[in-house]
């Protein structure tokens, strides 16, 4: 168990997890779950990622899911 570990995120859940924009493998950091392609970042809420375009926290100078770069290029 390293510090960043969130007991409500087990290790194979987080597995199954994807970026929703582009389905890259997300890293857990808290209570955030963090995209490793776009860096979208996810709250997590009582043990479930909020995974939606309305709760998405963009990475900074982002200023529209749009323009994710995990996004681009998958239309
Ligand atoms: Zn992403």
């Amino acid at each position: 168990m390293s510090e960043n570990s969130n007991p409500a995120i087990s290790p194979a859940f987080l597995e199954a997890l994807v970026c929703p924009f582009g389905q890259a493998p997300l890293e857990l950091n808290g209570d955030l779950l963090i995209c490793t392609s776009c860096k979208a970042s996810f709250r997590i809420n009582d043990g479930v990622p909020e995974m939606m375009r309305e709760t998405v926290i963009l990475p900074e100078g982002m200023e529209s899911p749009d323009a994710l770069p995990c996004q681009s290029g998958d239309a």
